[in-house]
């Protein structure tokens, strides 16, 4: 075998040709099928000079040529740049600029955006999921069609384990994106970390596969940790929590892993029919999961719900609940084995001092799933990453070994000087009964410095009142941390990979106070 993280699809290809790999829509699709493709597919890229080292673009929803491309490039040695599916031409020509891509697979719906990004970013464009031109598709050159044509490859190139692997950008809402370079050997062993020690993975398991493959928790905390152990994927392209709950039922479904915002979608479902899943438990990550959310899909699906702790610059998990010990609701639980924890008080002169026990302060990680730095950031890089540990810019404690995340740095508010973090304040939000989701962020005011603002939506068919939900959260956290100003709104700004944008919320009160 080689370092690779194609070889996690290879080898399972290799012993159980035959077990499910993929469902989706009607269609199922065993591991050797899915490597055979794989291996077309790789022919086609190498026939057009990608090899080691070079950078393949993708951009591709939840669809089966996610897997066949993302692998297919890797075992040529390339790199991958999966991009976020809802840039426009502008973004996706950045990406290929920003990664030197060699290449762009994009898929036939996105093509409108695809194309001319490829054009002004000089970059070779090929196409997925598209007829062909006799059968009324686009003048693109399709990728099946190559693939068709050229011999696919034999074995994988073999990679040094610190070679890249993948350039994930960060979802951007912190200024402009920033390409994390990612190794092999960071999500080979995040895999098999964390499949040993926290997640339970059964080869009969099925795994909703609703979360986004572009970014790092869909593509590792599903995709390749699945694969790794020949468990079987729904692949769901757009997440629509009906048609997600009908899918889990079809198939039986045995995991759930989500951002908090599909649970709340999928506790709203499950309303609505009575059909549930088998579920034997599910994984919450990506964004602050409230503990009301966390026991009403408990008590709704009757499956343990385990969070986690992740960033796209660690591969992404960082800590975990275990779901071999039992879970701690509000915490995302021990760090990931080999994963190096530790609470920073300040940074002074390239050095991390280090706060005392149980004290609130910025949670740093170091290990082998650390990013190798910001492709072409050199002062990003070095900002991040100080004396070997990457500051993830989350405040949050770690005792008794257990980490707890307060709210991210940039998300604090002060008011009158006193801190308030949004998380805490939705928390107590999300044990209305009549509250589905809320949002918690500061708004500039000229007294207090900033007011705590919140934007709530309504459970379906609940009514709710603004004077009411700031009443209800003045009864239980401190004068200086409720809501002065609660927004009634029917939807939360959701970024694409499902997590609420605050930065909107924020942009977009601003302008309707002023
Ligand atoms: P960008 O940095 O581009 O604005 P992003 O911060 O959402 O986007 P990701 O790498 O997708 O980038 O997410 C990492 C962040 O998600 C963490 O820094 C943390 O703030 C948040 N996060 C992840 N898991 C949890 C969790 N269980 N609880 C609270 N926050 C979490």
């Amino acid at each position: 075998g080689t370092l690779s993280v194609a070889s996690i699809l290879a080898e399972t290809a290799n012993r159980r040709p035959d077990s499910p790999a993929i469902h989706f829509y009607g269609n199922t699709i065993s591991y050797g099928q899915l490597w055979d493709e794989t291996r077309a597919y790789a022919g086609a890229l190498r026939d057009r000079g990608i090899g080691r080292g070079d950078r393949v673009a993708m951009l591709v929803p939840n669809v089966p040529d996610f897997p066949r491309v993302y692998y297919a490039a890797l075992s040529l040695g390339a790199i991958v740049v999966p991009i976020h599916l809802l840039f426009k031409a502008e973004e996706i020509a950045f990406v290929l600029k920003d990664s030197g891509a060699d290449v762009l697979v994009a898929a036939a719906p996105l093509l409108a955006e695809a194309i001319p990004a490829a054009e002004s970013a000089g970059v070779p464009l090929v196409t997925v999921l598209a007829p062909p031109p006799e059968a009324g598709g686009p003048a693109v050159p399709r990728l099946e069609a190559e693939a068709a044509a050229s011999e696919p490859i034999e074995r994988l190139v073999s990679m040094n384990p610190l070679e890249a692997a993948t350039i994930l950008y960060t979802s951007g809402t912190t200024g402009t994106p920033k390409g994390a370079v990612g190794s092999h050997l960071a999500v080979v062993e995040q895999v098999h970390c964390s499949l040993i020690d926290s997640f339970d993975m059964r080869t009969d398991d099925v795994i909703f596969g609703g979360l986004p493959l572009f970014h790092t928790f869909g593509q590792t905390a599903v995709m390749n940790i699945a694969f790794r152990r020949g468990a079987s994927i729904i692949l769901l392209p757009r997440f629509d929590p009906d048609e997600a709950l009908a899918l889990l039922v079809a198939h039986q479904a045995t995991v759930f892993t989500a951002v908090p915002t599909m649970f709340v979608g999928m506790i709203q479902a499950a309303s609505r029919t009575g059909e549930r899943p088998p579920l034997r438990y599910a994984v919450s990550g990506g964004a602050a999961l409230p503990v009301a959310v966390l026991e009403a899909f408990q008590q709704v699906y009757g499956a343990e719900v385990h969070e986690g702790y992740g960033l796209t610059e660690t591969a992404p998990t960082v800590s975990f609940n275990s779901v071999y010990e039992p879970i701690r609701p509000g915490t995302v639980g021990r760090a990931l084995w080999g994963v190096d924890i530790a609470i920073a008080e300040a940074e002074v002169e390239g050095r991390i001092e280090f706060a005392q026990a149980g004290a609130l302060g910025e949670i740093v990680v170091r290990g082998h799933n650390l990013f190798k730095g910001y492709l072409g950031r050199a002062d990003a890089s070095a900002e991040a990453v100080v004396d070997g540990w990457f500051r993830t810019g989350d405040l949050g404690t770690y005792e008794d070994g257990i980490v707890t995340i307060v709210d991210r740095k940039k998300d604090m508010i002060v008011r009158n000087g006193y801190n308030v973090y949004p998380t805490e304040v939705e928390a107590v939000l999300s044990r209305h009964p009549d509250v589905a989701m809320a949002a918690v962020f500061g708004l500039a005011h000229d007294t207090h410095g900033q007011e705590v603002h919140a934007a709530v939506v309504a459970l379906d068919g609940r009514e709710l009142d603004s004077d009411e939900l700031i009443a209800f959260c003045k009864e239980r956290i401190a004068a200086y941390k409720y809501p002065r100003v609660v927004h009634l709104v029917d939807a939360l700004p959701l970024g694409g990979s499902g997590k609420v944008l605050k930065r909107h919320l924020v942009d977009q009160f601003t302008v309707l106070q002023s």
